[in-house]
């Protein structure tokens, strides 16, 4: 591809917060490379006619490098690309679009890769034998394909849905090909994570809008670990009060980072400063 210049893009419903362009637009920029990365927010007015398969071609047809896919097409995708990554393709997700110089398109996923590396950042050596993880929506799906691929054993998921933790479970058994997630009541959760090594939140519990926890925290022990996916605030109620008891935390920057840094690298062919891009994120707290 060109170097001289990267042109990439965003495609989702209510985009306008979201922090991967800028990290993208400073990183292509750091390596001396015109990059420009636009929202299609089909939201908006101007987009709000266009189907997920013609931004896909005019995207192609205008020279991009590559499109993020985000809520809700990480899945309608799938069909539409050229060629989709083994991972992506078991998991059923694309959040990554690479376009070659010819226009081929390849489906990737870069929210399980980068949530993996989160972990393997920040909680090198934690015992994983058994997690649990509340929440299964959009981002539920990726970390817990992530927490199952990378070590854990048997994944407990639960939902205020509990159908929508039960057929999470379903889909990441059949990708993973073996009976890893169980899908469970939310209501008595903190019974379950008693006796875990870990859990993760992957609800919206913890934002401004979204005050509290997802589970009682008084069920939490020191040693346990204890992961959210939540990044604004970096802080959140759930990690506060599990830092408090002694337990190692994770944040959500961490898989926010690296989906990115991630994509970045498959867009570009560039090596990624991932220090750098956290630097950008962090920047725009
Ligand atoms: P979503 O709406 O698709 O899914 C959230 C799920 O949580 C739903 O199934 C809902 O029923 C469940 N839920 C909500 N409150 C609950 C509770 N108290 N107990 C049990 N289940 C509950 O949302 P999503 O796209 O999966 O995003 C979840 C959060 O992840 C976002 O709010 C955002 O803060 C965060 N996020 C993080 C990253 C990152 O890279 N770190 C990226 C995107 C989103």
């Amino acid at each position: 591809m060109n170097r001289e210049s990267i042109l990439l893009g965003l495609i989702g419903e209510d985009i306008s917060l979201s922090r991967t362009p800028a990290m993208h637009e400073a990183e292509g920029l750091a390596h001396g490379a015109a990059t420009v990365y636009r929202r299609l927010d089909t939201r908006t007015e101007r987009l709000r006619e266009k189907t997920l398969a013609e931004l896909l071609e005019a995207a192609r047809a205008t020279g991009y490098n590559g499109l993020n896919i985000t809520h809700p097409y990480k899945q309608t995708v799938l069909p539409l690309l050229d060629h989709v990554s083994e991972q992506a393709a078991q998991l059923g997700s694309v959040n990554t679009v690479v376009i070659s110089a010819e226009g081929r398109t390849t489906g990737y996923n870069t929210d399980v890769t980068g949530f993996a590396r989160g972990l393997e950042e920040g909680l090198a050596d934690a015992t994983m034998t058994e997690v649990v993880q509340v929440g299964a929506g959009g981002v539920g799906n990726a970390v817990a394909y992530s927490l199952v691929t990378h070590g854990v054993e048997r994944l407990y998921v639960a939902d205020l849905d509990p159908g929508r933790a039960h057929s999470l479970a379903e889909e990441i058994n059949a990708a993973v090909g073996r009976e890893a997630v169980r899908g469970v009541d939310a209501v008595g959760i903190e019974e379950i994570i008693s006796r875990a090594d870990g859990v993760v939140n992957a609800t919206p519990m913890g934002m401004p809008a979204h005050p509290g926890t997802a589970f009682d925290t008084s069920c939490l022990m020191p040693r346990h670990w204890v992961g959210d996916v939540v990044y604004m605030p970096l802080e959140t109620r759930l990690l506060a009060e599990a830092r408090a008891v002694g337990c190692r935390t994770l944040d959500g920057t961490g898989m926010a980072i690296h989906q990115a840094v991630d994509a970045f690298r498959l867009f570009t062919g560039l090596e990624p400063d991932a220090e750098r891009m956290r630097t950008t994120f962090l920047s725009l707290s």
